[in-house]
């Protein structure tokens, strides 16, 4: 039996709860549960730091499982950087350790008289005092709870002095670089008095057919690692996929000023980061794929600086967003960024942001504290961490919301700040002319999201052939083109929300690469666990009834169509390369949104019609029945 314990941090209680069923089936664990249970335990307008916002760990439904890259934990609550729905996905080891704890999710409210941490031993819940910990980094955390339980096989999920100051987009680290990032959960977790969970677990899960799921998982295994993409990314990690991005013009730099950034060859390319920094490959829980570096830097500043990853978002967003061509100054900001528990994606958009109105004259040193902002600036990349974790001078301007940080900076200012309909700073890349990445990713629920409605194989090539069959319905290719674009952003959407509910990795599957996992491999994975009969419209449904949770929580709060637009910036032409004069074009964007609202059974205005969800039997929700 599946189960979820409550922690109320202010009365200091426990309870465990079991799971129904029913509530399993319709929506799995993960993002699925974690969404139910969101919806359930919040109320219209509630604000994200009050204590009554609960923070929601839950790992994948297969999480644990002797399967392929099933290792992951959502976490949810209502997010202190949005103030919308709020959610992110974590690898590592935690959730496979949650569910060895005999939990599927774990639901923290209200907020502890003095700094706390939970340690999870099997089936005791303890809340004990971590005021030792308060102030201290997130590797400080991980090891003096190791070193106070006296057992480094706990795993810590944690915060740094961001998350305890509630930096709007403070994250939750767990190891050295697995982070909860977006949508501030880490905030959250700080404003709860709340420095770290760890939990130690010992029980098995139980599975169906050992056999059957020792056989598939052996047989995906020998399928998957014959693909090329992924003997890519066990050498070059995601970071492919930035030269990948950057060759297509689809990449930001200098915040916006131009889509390619040919400075960065000879300097950032992955061949120069893999001789000069990368030590070993590592990998989460259940997958051997081991797609992430463990780094050192040898020379220079920075030498002896050690840490993990960097993923795709580094180069990204610490090198071209920022007009910075130094892999040691990256790896010197990005790891600050996670040692302070400081969500490195929203860090660079800030940066890059700070660097433009520096730039343009909007502010100068007196606002930055004497630092030097010229786009590239090492100085800034590098202090500018230490500032946020400190709350202090420029960190401080921008730590608590953008609307804050351009009233201290001035209105001029907030013209050059991207953020979407639902107020998340804008992903750095140039998706503006890609119909179903664009339409994908600006109506996801967080916000914009890559992790969530990039349509990767729009720009692959595929023949069409493939790509339908792949969608399952005719598909056109071409990435400019606007036909069958709805469809598409909507069967990413929901392979990717499935992948989130069950703990799988999207390294693994078709959001990665055409050859590898769509719905057959996880519904093999279930159906031997459970000894359920799910088909893959069960899993089609499910994934769509957890979108239409998501979305519910947001209408609940009042929002409509006007929260799923993009950035202003994405209507204004390209200024210079291949591309040079597109740009989203209103009457065809507003004519792909009626499509997918019409696919998605929502209104013309983006709220889920009665019947809608009167089918995903979610007309009854908030149900309590958790
Ligand atoms: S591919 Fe990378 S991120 Fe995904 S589970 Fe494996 S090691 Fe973790």
């Amino acid at each position: 039996m599946r189960q979820v314990a409550y922690v109320d941090l202010t009365n200091r209680k426990v309870t465990i709860k079991p799971i129904p069923e029913d509530l399993l089936r319709k929506f799995l664990g993960g993002r699925g549960i974690g969404s139910y249970l969101l919806y359930n335990h919040t109320t219209k307008g509630m604000h994200p730091l009050s204590p009554e916002n609960p923070l929601i760990f839950s790992p994948g439904f297969m999480t644990g499982q002797f399967a392929n890259a099933m290792g992951r934990c959502h976490v949810n609550g209502k997010s202190p950087d949005t103030g919308k729905y709020g959610d992110s996905n974590f690898g590592g080891a935690f959730g496979a350790e949650l569910m060895y704890a005999g939990l599927q999710a774990l639901v923290i409210t209200g907020k502890a008289d003095k700094p706390t941490y939970l340690f999870i031993d099997n089936d005791k819940i303890q809340l004990r005092d971590a005021s030792k910990l308060w102030g201290k980094d997130t590797y400080q955390t991980q090891l003096g709870v190791w070193d106070e339980l006296q057992d480094p096989d706990v795993k810590v999920a944690c915060i740094g002095e961001a998350g305890e100051h509630q930096v709007g987009f403070a994250c939750i680290l767990h190891q050295l670089k697995r982070s909860a990032g977006r949508t501030g959960q880490g905030a959250l977790m700080g404003s709860k008095n709340l420095k770290a969970v760890a939990v130690r677990g010992s029980q098995s899960l139980p599975v169906k057919d050992p056999k059957k799921l020792l056989e598939i998982t052996k047989r995906q295994y020998e399928y998957a690692r014959r693909t090329k993409i992924f003997e890519i990314t066990k050498r070059w990690s995601n970071l492919f996929a930035w030269v990948v991005n950057n060759e297509r013009e689809g990449i930001v730099v200098r915040n916006h000023r131009a889509n390619f950034y040919p400075e960065g060859y000879g300097h950032l390319d992955v061949d120069i980061f893999l001789e000069k920094y990368s030590e070993k490959m590592l990998a989460c829980q259940q997958c051997a794929m081991h797609c992430e570096h463990r780094y050192e830097v040898k020379e220079g500043p920075y030498k002896g600086l050690k840490g993990e990853g960097p993923e795709w978002i580094a180069p990204l967003h610490f090198g071209a967003l920022v007009g910075n061509i130094h892999w040691d100054v990256i790896l010197a900001s990005f790891e600050k960024t996670n040692r302070f528990g400081i969500d490195a994606s929203t860090f660079g958009l800030y940066l890059g942001w700070l660097m433009d109105v520096y730039d343009r004259g909007l502010i100068g040193k007196e606002q930055t504290g004497g630092i030097d902002f010229n786009f590239g600036s090492a100085e800034a990349m590098v202090k500018l961490p230490e500032l946020i974790n400190k709350d202090e001078g420029i960190g401080k301007v921008i730590s608590h919301g953008a609307d804050e940080a351009i009233k201290w900076l001035g209105p001029k200012t907030g013209e050059f700040l991207y953020r979407c309909g639902r107020g998340l700073t804008q992903e750095a890349v140039n998706d503006r002319i890609l119909r179903a990445t664009c339409l994908g990713d600006q109506t996801s629920n967080r916000g914009n999201d890559h992790l969530r409605g990039r349509c990767n194989l729009e720009f692959m090539g595929l023949p069409a052939d493939v790509l339908s069959k792949i969608i399952g319905r005719p598909t056109n290719p071409d990435p400019y083109a606007w036909d069958t674009k709805a469809f598409f952003a909507m069967w990413q959407q929901n392979l990717n929300t499935m992948s989130d509910a069950m703990g799988l990795c999207k390294f693994w599957t078709q959001w990665f690469a055409p050859d590898l996992f769509g719905y057959e491999q996880p519904l093999e994975v279930i159906n031997a666990v459970t000894g359920w009969d799910m088909t893959k419209e069960d899993l089609w449904e499910a994934s769509d009834r957890i979108w239409n949770m998501e979305k519910l929580f947001n209408v609940r709060d009042g929002e409509d169509r006007r929260n799923d637009s993009p950035p202003k910036i994405f209507f204004e032409p390209i200024k210079e390369g291949a591309r040079k004069g597109l740009c989203l074009e209103p009457d065809k964007w507003n004519a792909l949104l009626d499509e997918y609202y019409d696919l998605r059974g929502w209104t013309r205005n983006g709220i889920p019609k009665p019947e809608k969800l009167k089918q995903l039997k979610l007309d009854e929700e908030p149900s309590h029945t958790l």
